[in-house]
């Protein structure tokens, strides 16, 4: 599948958290032939569960699978996947991590790279625009969701 393609997926699924008055993250994966695996965002907010985010999301409404179907896919997420989430694609050997943006939060992306998994930044306007307002409008959630009492970038130490 066109990463664009993917990432419009992603979008929807953001834009449906958002809706849902929760935190605007999506995520899609998608298997090496194309096919839709699974989608699904962030449900912190909708369902209490500090664990579903939008990869992880994803992951659940893709079901169980048999770890071939997992083979060469892409996860396609529209923020940069925080360190459970990086996780979790490399528990499931992800191939691909196609981001949105990671202006907002600069997750696991080195870690990804240096296990190998192919890590490209889209840099999406729109992924951007949607956190910006989200963070506005809910700064304390989006600081709960990725585990701080303060905004920060990124967990690393630099
Ligand atoms: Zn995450």
């Amino acid at each position: 599948m066109d990463d664009a393609k993917g990432l419009a997926l992603a979008i929807e699924e953001a834009k449906i958290g958002y809706q849902e008055g929760g935190v605007p993250i999506g995520a899609a994966l998608i298997a090496a032939d194309g096919r839709v695996l699974g989608r699904g965002h962030n449900m912190r907010v909708q369902n209490g569960n500090p664990i579903l985010h939008g990869e992880t999301s994803c992951l659940q409404n893709a079901g169980r699978l048999p770890s071939s179907a997992y083979q060469g896919s892409t996860m396609y997420t529209t923020l940069s996947p925080c360190d459970m989430c990086t996780g979790a694609c490399l528990l499931y050997g992800v191939a691909r991590v196609v981001v949105g943006e990671n202006k907002t939060f600069l997750g696991g992306e080195a870690y990804l790279k240096q296990r190998g998994v192919e890590v490209v930044v889209l840099d999406s306007a729109e992924c951007k625009d949607l956190m910006d307002k989200f963070i506005a409008e809910k700064p304390e959630i989006w600081n709960e969701d990725i585990g701080v009492e303060e905004r920060v970038y990124s967990k690393e130490k630099h």
